[in-house]
């Protein structure tokens, strides 16, 4: 199997794609030599084929970020050193813009407007966590005169980081960042529906200097390599994002072997709340967003709307006015807003439950069909009449399928909003600072978005109460997931035991 392929995007032209496993800084074949297809999401062809990392293939990457870890990368490299690094793969990330966003709709699907800001926050966090690099500090903690104490935050060790398909580069970068900005060492598998970015990216992280073994990236399939990193021996912590079944497994595999420390970004069903005083266009232009952005494939995505009585008849014909709207189609046409679905199993899923909500009673306003008859294009779809109980209302569907349903009061919606077992995002549309502050504080959700929806940044935590996970990315907190907290403990005088 060749390593590199001649590939073509139709916004760059031609363009080298590595399609090897990346271990110790070079490109290599599985052991196994096993490949997979890497299928175009619009057009339903194969792009190319890239090599299958197996468990054996899983074991040599780790061996290489151990021994990376217990080399110079930890003993002698400076924290500024590291800074200088992750600064330097900025530039090159930014230098390499319109590569690694027309790549990224190629093998996503994703608008090419939307992969070109999903690879500037992709730059933007790798820079943050560069700057934190030389700031990882611990505390003086004073006890008594007998004696001096401190705590270090040291690295975890090697850290294996499992990724999704809705975003392969940002997902990538939450996780990269911050464990090399703390001098850990990485093996991180990408997403099989989606492997392309990560092996530029990989390219990308060697040119700027990282030495052999502190980054490797793999591809493989997730109850393959994903379990074999999960229960992994050598791996000290595992990082996740993606189902929450999925996380369920992952979480117990850790328990079952090494007690690996393990984070979790996982799914969710979030509320966004529409107030009969917001200001009802701007609204609805969040609303939109909410869901349709990145096709609905957000774990954070405002897939539960919930309106106020006094505004819901003319919301609705607004909203729908909005979805039918929004620009369905080729990946690679600038005004492009909504491409595929990632994939053929993600496509009949979402039908699936287009077909359960149609069953169950609840109303298709607008869509709850397939776009087009190539490529996996689902209309913009919204439910209404939607009930508590039913699946559409409950269960993440991950796709352009919103359920709408009508408040009376705000406590009554502060429980609609509750109602769930996931807690990953909400929002709060009012012009009243006191009902979105009051509002915001109730509900049980780790993001809350006023007047707004899906804004992120690599500077504020990110992650989510209940079964939406467990830690948090981005920001400073993301950090102290990759450290483990160190107290020395120095006895200057005082009795002798
Ligand atoms: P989705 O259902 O959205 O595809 P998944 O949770 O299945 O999301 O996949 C997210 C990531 O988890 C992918 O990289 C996938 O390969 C990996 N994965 C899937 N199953 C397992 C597993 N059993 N153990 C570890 N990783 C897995």
């Amino acid at each position: 199997m060749p390593l590199f392929a001649q590939l073509k995007t139709p916004l760059t032209g031609e363009y080298t794609q590595p399609t090897g496993l990346f271990i110790n800084n070079e490109w290599v074949e599985g052991v196994d030599k096993k490949t997979f297809d890497v299928i175009n999401p619009a057009t339903e062809e194969v792009i190319t084929q890239v090599c299958e990392a197996t468990e054996k293939d899983v074991d040599i990457a780790v061996a290489a970020a151990r021994k990376a870890f217990n080399g110079p990368w930890r003993t002698s490299t400076t924290p500024l050193q590291r800074g200088v690094y992750l600064t330097k793969l900025a530039d090159l990330l930014e230098k390499n813009l319109d590569l690694l966003a027309a790549v990224e709709s190629l093998d996503n699907g994703k608008s090419i407007t939307m992969a070109r800001g999903d690879v500037t926050a992709v730059a933007n966090c790798i820079r943050y966590y560069g700057g934190w690099a030389d700031k990882i500090e611990g505390k003086t903690i004073d006890i008594n005169p007998e004696s001096f104490h401190y705590t270090r935050h040291e690295p975890v060790g090697v850290c294996g980081q499992i990724i999704p398909w809705n975003f392969p580069l940002l997902m990538l970068a939450w996780k990269v960042g911050p464990a090399l900005a703390t001098g850990n060492t990485v093996v991180l598998k990408s997403a099989e529906q989606t492997p392309l970015s990560a092996l530029l990216f990989a390219g990308l992280a060697k040119e700027a200097g990282f030495p052999p073994g502190v980054l490797n990236i793999i591809s493989g399939l997730g109850r393959i390599a994903g379990a074999a990193m999960s229960a992994h021996m050598d791996i000290d912590k595992i990082a996740f994002t993606g189902s929450t079944a999925v996380g369920r497994t992952i979480m117990k595999a850790a328990a079952a072997s090494n007690l690996k420390k393990v984070t979790l970004e996982l799914g969710g069903k979030s509320p966004n709340i529409v107030f009969d005083d917001a200001d009802i266009e701007q609204a609805i232009s969040w609303v939109n967003f909410g869901i349709y952005f990145n096709h609905g494939q957000c774990c954070c995505a405002g897939s539960r709307v919930y309106v106020q009585e006094g505004i819901y008849d003319k919301f609705i014909e607004a909203f729908k006015k909005r979805a039918l709207a929004n620009n369905v189609g080729d990946p690679f046409d600038e005004n492009t807003f909504q491409g595929p679905q990632v994939s053929k199993m993600q496509y009949d899923r979402i039908m699936g439950y287009i077909e359960e909500g149609k069953k169950e009673g609840a109303t298709v306003a607008v869509g709850g069909e397939r776009h087009g008859d190539k490529g996996y294009f689902i209309k913009p779809t919204i439910f209404t009449d939607v009930t508590s109980k039913m699946k559409i209302m409950q269960e993440e569907i991950f796709g352009p399928v919103v359920a709408v349903a009508k408040f009376k009061t705000e406590e009554e919606v502060i429980a609609m909003g509750n109602d769930s077992a996931y807690g990953l995002a909400a929002a709060v549309h009012t012009t009243n600072i006191t009902t979105a502050i009051r509002v915001s504080n109730e509900l049980r959700a780790g993001t809350v978005w006023v007047n707004s929806y899906n804004l992120l940044s690599h500077a504020l935590p990110f992650g989510g109460f209940g079964e939406s996970g467990i830690g948090r990315e981005l920001g400073e907190e993301a950090l102290y997931n990759y450290t483990e907290t160190k107290s020395v403990s120095i006895r200057l005088a005082g009795p002798i035991f």
